[in-house]
């Protein structure tokens, strides 16, 4: 509720960062570097798990060096060899070239909000932003759970659920689901005997799973599938797990031979796909919240990282007056556009390959005569280091 006023000579931040994941950690770390006063409201609290595959496209390993992600100290699996199952059976083996790296965004986000902390960013945890306002054409005004702030920029990087106040801007389009399906992401950490530099991908009726290793000695077991196939089990996780997970025989064996280091999922729903827009009116986004890719694609996060990359170059331009601000607009849209198109299109297709009982199996088998055309698809999925 916007009902506390302003103090009055209150501090104006030149920067404000909606959502402390990934891509607003690390556009609020790299801003920071050049000196640029940012806020970033969270409203959750530093460690805590989300539901994520946890594997990290190689394409981002230089980029969180930069930032100070200590990679060597974290011993952290490497992972290049690739295993997609279908439902009847059979797997397909892939070495990839680029490949990526495990690691859980219970630590990942932890180190990356300490690094923004020691870069002198003042980062707000249990901070939950309910209103943004520009007052004046001037500043603008964040309403939050802890008071009123005021900042120059806004950015905003909450992630794949768009807040209500954003949705109300006459500026956002409502994002049209396109196919109309709705679909829910359960997560689990286990122990498991699967090779550290694997990653696998195990087809099911109507979704797909994904497992490989993280730190801490973990794996990450991570499904997508539709809401209504959890409907049709009585909104009951653990049977739908039971009766159709388990029909591929490689899900059956990981569910009943792993340990499961905490019973109950992290489970969450009413997640679709699309691109949305790289801003509401001056306000940019970034990460999910500018576009969500189908984890088939494995890289989210990096598309996240990759966008704080191209909006700090755009900001930083703009805070050091060498751009105005519809410069720094249109030039992020443009960037943006450029780097995640064909990817945003190539998962779109890849997705409609998977989680489907004899479309999968025929694919997978076809694929596997062809290693090159695999190298291809792989590849449009990664994109290059940055
Ligand atoms: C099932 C599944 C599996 C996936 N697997 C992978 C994978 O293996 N590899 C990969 O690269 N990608 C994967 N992804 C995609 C990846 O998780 C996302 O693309 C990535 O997390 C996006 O980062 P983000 O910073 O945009 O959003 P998030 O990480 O979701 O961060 C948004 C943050 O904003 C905060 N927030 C939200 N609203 C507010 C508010 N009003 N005020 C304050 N804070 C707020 C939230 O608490 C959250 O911390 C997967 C996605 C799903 C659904």
């Amino acid at each position: 509720m916007k009902s506390s006023y302003m103090e009055p000579g209150m501090k104006t931040y030149d920067c404000a960062i909606i959502g402390g994941g990934l891509a607003g950690l690390c556009l609020a770390i790299q801003l920071a570097e050049k000196d640029i006063d940012v806020v970033l409201f969270e409203k959750n609290e530093y460690p805590f798990h989300k539901v994520c595959g946890e594997y990290i496209s190689m394409e981002s390993l230089d980029f969180l060096k930069r930032l100070g992600l200590p990679f060597e100290a974290l011993n952290l699996p490497v992972i290049n060899e690739l295993g997609i199952s279908s439902e009847k059976g059979f797997i397909l083996d892939h070495t990839m070239k680029m490949g990526g790296f495990g690691i859980s965004r219970y630590s990942l986000d932890h180190h990356l909000s300490r690094i923004a902390i020691l870069k002198h960013v003042t980062l707000l945890q249990n901070c939950k932003v309910n209103a943004v306002e520009k007052k004046d054409g001037q500043d603008y005004e964040i309403y939050t759970s802890q008071g009123i702030f005021s900042a120059g920029i806004v950015c905003g990087s909450y992630g794949k659920y768009t807040p209500s106040f954003i949705q109300k801007d006459e500026d956002y389009a409502a994002v049209e689901n396109k196919d109309g399906v709705n679909y829910i992401g359960v997560k689990y950490h286990i122990k498991t005997d699967l090779a550290q530099n694997r990653i696998e991908l195990h087809n099911f009726s109507d979704g797909y799973c994904g497992i490989s290793k993280v730190d801490n000695g973990w794996y990450c077991l991570c499904y997508l599938t539709t809401s209504r196939n959890l409907q049709n089990h009585g909104k009951d996780i653990k049977a739908m797990e039971a009766q159709v997970l388990y029909k591929n025989p490689y899900l059956k064996r990981y569910f009943s031979e792993s340990e499961f280091v905490h019973s109950a999922p992290l489970a969450i729903s009413n997640i679709h796909f699309s691109k949305k827009q790289t801003h509401v009116r001056d306000m940019f986004l970034l990460g999910d919240a500018a576009g969500t890719i189908t984890p088939l694609c494995g890289n989210g996060m990096s598309m996240g990282m990759r966008a704080s990359f191209l909006l700090a170059t755009e900001l930083v331009r703009y805070f050091q007056k060498q751009s105005s601000l519809e410069e720094a607009l249109a030039g992020y849209s443009l960037a943006w556009n450029r780097n995640f198109r064909q990817r945003i299109t190539a998962g779109h297709y890849l997705q409609s390959l998977f989680g489907k009982k004899n479309t999968t199996h025929f694919a997978l088998k076809t694929l596997a005569q062809v290693p090159v055309v695999m190298d291809k698809l792989v590849a449009l999925t990664h994109g290059q280091a940055f």
